[in-house]
C-alpha cells in the first residue's frame, strides 16, 4: 500500500546516516512495513543501501546473516543441512516474491509469534549483534532479544546489524515440527528440538509470544516433556488469535515437543 504520510526516503550508505530522525523509520524489505497504514511514519531510511554481505562464514563453522540478508538468500546459504532454514522460510507461506524482498531482519525486528526467522535463529543459539547509537555495539540471544508479541529489546536508535549462528549448532541433529489451523495458513504452533552431547534443546515459538527454550534430558519420558512445555507456556502465556486459541495450541506444542523430543533422543548427538 501507499505509505501517504511518507515525504522524504534516503538511502543509508554508512553508519552515520542510520541515525533515524523524528519520523522517520527503518526500512528494510518493506513487506510488513508497506502491509499497513503508518501514519506516524513521515520518513524512510532504507538499509538495504548498506550493502552488507547476505551473510558470511564464521571462524568456528558458523554464520552471520546479515540483518539485510532476505529470506530467499537466507535458504540459499552454506548451511551445514540446508532442511531446518528451508523449512523456517516455507513456514513463512510468503510467495516467492515477499521471500525475495522479506529480510532477516525485518523479521527478528518485527517480533511476531509467527515470525519464523526467529524461530529458526533462537533455536540455533543465534545472537543478535545489535549496532548500539555512537558506533558502539552490544549483542543479544534472539530468544531474549524478543520479549514478546511485536516487542523486541530495541532502544532508541538501535538497529539491528546481523544475527550470528555459532557452527556448532549448524552442526547439530534438529528436528521440525509445525502447526497450522489450515493446510496453507500461519504457524500456530512451531517446535524445533537440537541434539546436543547430554540435551535435547526445544525452542517453541508461534504458539507464544516469546521463544522459550528448554533444556531437556534426552532420557525424560513423553509425559516429563509434555509437563515442562504445559509450565513454560504457562509461564509466559499462551498466545491467541485468528491463527489458534490459546488451549488448542498449548494441547498442540505438548504433542509436537514430545514427537520432536522422541526423534533426536533416538539418535546419538
Ligand atoms: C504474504 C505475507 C506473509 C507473511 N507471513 C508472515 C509470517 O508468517 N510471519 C511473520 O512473522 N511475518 C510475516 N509477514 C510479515 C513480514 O513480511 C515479515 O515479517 C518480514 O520478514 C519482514 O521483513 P521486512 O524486511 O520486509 O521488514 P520491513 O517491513 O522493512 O520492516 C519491519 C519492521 O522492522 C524494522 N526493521 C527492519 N529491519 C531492521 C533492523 N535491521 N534494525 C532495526 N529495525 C529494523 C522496520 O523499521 C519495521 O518497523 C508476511 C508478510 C506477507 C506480505
Amino acid at each position: 500500500m501507499d505509505l501517504t504520510w511518507v515525504e522524504a526516503y534516503r538511502r543509508a550508505e554508512d553508519r552515520g546516516a542510520l541515525t533515524v530522525r523524528p519520523g522517520e523509520r527503518l526500512l528494510a524489505g518493506g513487506t510488513w512495513l508497506f502491509s499497513e497504514p503508518q501514519p506516524e511514519v513521515t520518513g524512510l531510511v532504507d538499509l538495504t543501501a548498506m550493502g552488507w554481505a547476505p551473510w558470511e562464514l564464521l571462524p568456528d563453522g558458523g554464520l552471520r546473516l546479515a540483518a539485510t540478508c532476505t529470506v530467499e538468500q537466507a535458504r540459499r546459504a552454506p548451511w551445514p543441512s540446508p532442511a531446518l532454514a528451508e523449512l523456517c522460510a516455507d513456514a513463512l507461506l510468503m510467495s516467492f516474491k515477499v521471500q525475495s524482498a522479506a529480510t532477516v531482519g525485518g523479521n527478528v525486528c518485527l517480533g511476531l509469534p509467527a515470525g519464523a526467522m526467529i524461530s529458526l535463529t533462537a533455536a540455533l543459539a543465534g545472537e543478535a549483534v545489535i549496532w548500539t547509537p555512537g558506533g558502539g555495539e552490544r549483542r543479544a540471544p534472539v530468544a531474549a532479544f524478543v520479549r514478546g508479541a511485536g516487542v523486541v529489546d530495541l532502544g532508541p536508535g538501535e538497529v539491528l546489524r546481523a544475527v550470528e549462528l555459532p557452527g556448532s549448532a549448524l552442526r547439530a541433529r534438529t528436528a521440525f515440527r509445525r502447526a497450522s489451523l489450515t493446510a496453507h495458513g500461519r504457524s500456530a504452533a512451531l517446535v524445533i528440538g537440537r541434539r546436543e552431547p547430554d540435551a535435547v534443546v526445544l525452542t517453541v515459538t508461534a504458539s507464544v509470544p516469546r521463544p522459550v527454550v528448554l533444556v531437556l534430558p534426552p532420557a525424560s519420558p513423553a509425559h516429563a516433556v509434555r509437563r515442562a512445555v504445559a509450565e513454560a507456556g504457562a509461564e509466559v502465556g499462551w498466545y491467541a488469535d485468528p491463527h489458534g486459541a490459546a488451549d488448542w495450541r498449548a494441547a498442540q506444542t505438548g504433542l509436537l515437543a514430545t514427537e520432536v523430543h522422541a526423534e533426536l533422543s533416538e539418535v546419538a548427538a
